[in-house]
C-alpha cells in the first residue's frame, strides 16, 4: 500500500433517481473511513449516461447527505483542487485518455449498428463482443485504416471498445473479500466511449477520475464487484498500477427476511422507507417516502446504517458519528449480506428520541398545535413531552400521547368505563374531591400521591378502585403517564374541573 499518499475516497453516485438507502450506507462508510484516517472525502457526480439522467437527483443526493451530516471536503457544490467534479463537464479530459488507449492498441473503434448487434444476440446464445467474436465484426481490427478513417470522416457513429486479451488471470485485491481471481475470457470488450454524444461510459470515466483525483480507496457496493476486473485491466493499460486504489466492496443490503436484495417494493410492502428523503418521480408522479419525512432523526439513521454490514466487535449498539469515526475499520465489515431489520431502525429512533430534550422535540409539535388551533402553554408542553416521550418512537407520536393535557376529554372510552366504573366509583371519587381541594397545589407529585394513598388507606379501599377511574376522568381512557405526573401537569384547577365534569357525565351514563 502507498502509505505516503494521503487517504482520499470518493462517493460517486449517478444521478438517475433518488439515492437508495444502500447508497447512503456506501457514502457513510466512505466518510467514516476517510475521517478515521485523516483523509479527504470527495463527491463526484457520474452523469455520463444521458439516457438515465434525472434532473433534481443531484440536488436530492446533496440534500440527503447534508441532512445526515455526511460531510465532503471537496466535490460538486463544495469545490476543490480537482474540479470539475461533475463528469459531464470533463468531456475533453476523457477524450485524451480514450485516444491514449487507441494509440497503444489497448482499445479499438467499432461501427456495428445496434441492429447488427441485436441480430448477433438472437443468432448466438450468450453472444459477447470479445476476442473470439470481434474478428467477425465491423471494427478497426477488421477494417483497413483507410476504411475506418473514411467512415469517421463521413460522420458514421462509432464506439470505442476496450481490447481484452483472453485467458489472463486477473486478481482483484479486495480489503473485505481478499483476493478475487477472474479469468479475462469471461469479460467482454466493454464500450468505453461513444462518438454519438462524445461521452465516455462509466468504466472509463470512473477510473480516469479515480486516478486524476488521487483516490486511494474505492469503497462501494458489492454490485460493482463485477466491473472491478475490467478496472484493474484499465489501470494496467494506462500504466497506473502503482497508484491503483485499493478496493473494498460492501455487502448487499438484504430484504428483512434475508431472501434477496432489498428493493423499494419491500419498503412499500412492509411500510418502511428505503430512501433518505421523500422523492417524487417526475415522470410517473410516484411518491417514495423518506426517513426524514417519516420522522427519523439523522443520528438514528446513521447509527442504524453503520451496523448494517459493520460491527464494533462489542455489545455496544448506540454510537454517535464521532464514536463511529473513532472505531470504524474496513476489516470489521462483513462479507455476507446484511438483513435490513427495519424494526431495529425504529428502535434506534426511539433511543435517540429519549436523549433529545423537550425544547428540541417541541419544535416538531408547535406547528401542529398551531395548525390545529389548539391553545397551549409552552412550559406545560415541555413538561408533557418529558412525561410521555418514553413511549414515543417518532416526534409525531408525541402529539397523540400528550393531546389530552391540552384538550379535556368530552367522551370516555366505553370499554374502559364498563371495566373501571363500578357501583361505588362515583361515591369514592366524590369523596376524593375535598381531599384534593385541601391541598395547596399538585406541584409535588410525591406529596399528591402520599395524600391520596393515605386517604385510601383510611377508607380501607383498594387503591386501584380509585386510581383507575380517576385516570379515566382526566385522560378519557386508560392510558397516559404516571397519574400524579398527570395531575401535576394539569394543575389543581384543571384536575378538579375534569373530575367533576366526568362525575356528572358518567353518572348519567350509568343510570
Ligand atoms: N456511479 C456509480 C454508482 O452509481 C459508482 C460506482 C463506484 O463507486 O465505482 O454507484
Amino acid at each position: 500500500m502507498h502509505t505516503d499518499r494521503k487517504i482520499r475516497v470518493r462517493f460517486a453516485p449517478s444521478p438517475t433517481g433518488a439515492l437508495h438507502i444502500g447508497g447512503v450506507r456506501t457514502a457513510l462508510y466512505n466518510y467514516l473511513f476517510a475521517k478515521r484516517n485523516g483523509g479527504d472525502m470527495v463527491l463526484r457526480i457520474e452523469d455520463t449516461d444521458t439516457n438515465r439522467y434525472v434532473p433534481n437527483a443531484e440536488k436530492y443526493i446533496i440534500e440527503a447527505l447534508n441532512w445526515l451530516n455526511i460531510k465532503f471536503d471537496e466535490g460538486v457544490s463544495f469545490g476543490g483542487n480537482f474540479a470539475p467534479y461533475r463528469q459531464s463537464e470533463r468531456k475533453e479530459i476523457y477524450k485524451s485518455y480514450v485516444n491514449q488507449l487507441l494509440d497503444t492498441g489497448k482499445a479499438y473503434i467499432a461501427f456495428d449498428s445496434p441492429e447488427n448487434l441485436e441480430e448477433k444476440h438472437t443468432q448466438i446464445a450468450n453472444f459477447q463482443y470479445d476476442a473470439s467474436t470481434r474478428i467477425a465484426m465491423l471494427n478497426s481490427l477488421t477494417l483497413s485504416k483507410e476504411e475506418v478513417e473514411k467512415r469517421i470522416a463521413t460522420g458514421e457513429k462509432y464506439v470505442v471498445r476496450v481490447k481484452i486479451e483472453p485467458n489472463e488471470d486477473i486478481v482483484v485485491n479486495d480489503l473485505i473479500r481478499g483476493e478475487v481471481h477472474i479469468n479475462s475470457s469471461i469479460l467482454d470488450d466493454k464500450v468505453l466511449y461513444k462518438s454519438f454524444d462524445g461521452l465516455p461510459t462509466y468504466h472509463l470515466a470512473n477510473i480516469v477520475d479515480d486516478h486524476l483525483m488521487e483516490i486511494t480507496h474505492v469503497i462501494r457496493g458489492e454490485e460493482w464487484l463485477p466491473s472491478a476486473p475490467l478496472h484493474v485491466l484499465l489501470y494496467r493499460a494506462f500504466g497506473w498500477e502503482n497508484t491503483m486504489p485499493r478496493f473494498a466492496h460492501l455487502p448487499l443490503l438484504l430484504k428483512p427476511d434475508g431472501k434477496g436484495k432489498l428493493s423499494k417494493r419491500d419498503g412499500d410492502r412492509l411500510g418502511f422507507p428505503v430512501f433518505p428523503l421523500d422523492w417524487i418521480d417526475e415522470k410517473t408522479g410516484e411518491k417514495s417516502s423518506g426517513y426524514r419525512e417519516a420522522g427519523y432523526f439523522p443520528e438514528a439513521v446513521i447509527n442504524f446504517l453503520a451496523l448494517l454490514g459493520w460491527n464494533s466487535g462489542t455489545e455496544q449498539e448506540i454510537f454517535s458519528m464521532e464514536e463511529l469515526i473513532q472505531i470504524f475499520s474496513l476489516e470489521r465489515c462483513s462479507k455476507s449480506g446484511a438483513k435490513f431489520d427495519f424494526e431495529k431502525g425504529k428502535w434506534f429512533n426511539h433511543k435517540y428520541l429519549q436523549v433529545r430534550n423537550s425544547e428540541n422535540l417541541a419544535k416538531y409539535l408547535i406547528p401542529v398545535f398551531k395548525e390545529k388551533n389548539i391553545d397551549f402553554d409552552k412550559n406545560k408542553l415541555l413538561e408533557a413531552i418529558d412525561a410521555v416521550k418514553e413511549r414515543a418512537t417518532f416526534p409525531k407520536d408525541l402529539f397523540d400521547l400528550l393531546l389530552f393535557f391540552f384538550v379535556a376529554p368530552q367522551d370516555f372510552n366505553e370499554n374502559d368505563v364498563k371495566k373501571r366504573w363500578k357501583e361505588e366509583t362515583s361515591q369514592l371519587l366524590t369523596e376524593l374531591i375535598p381531599v384534593l381541594e385541601s391541598m395547596e397545589n399538585f406541584d409535588n407529585e410525591y406529596l399528591t400521591e402520599e395524600t391520596v394513598k393515605q386517604w385510601c388507606e383510611q377508607k380501607v379501599c383498594n387503591l386501584g378502585s380509585v386510581m383507575n377511574p380517576f385516570r379515566l376522568t382526566l385522560v378519557g381512557e386508560m392510558k397516559g403517564p404516571q397519574m400524579f405526573v398527570v395531575t401535576k401537569i394539569l394543575g389543581k384547577n384543571e384536575t378538579l374541573k375534569r373530575l367533576k365534569f366526568a362525575l356528572e357525565k358518567l353518572n348519567l351514563f350509568k343510570q
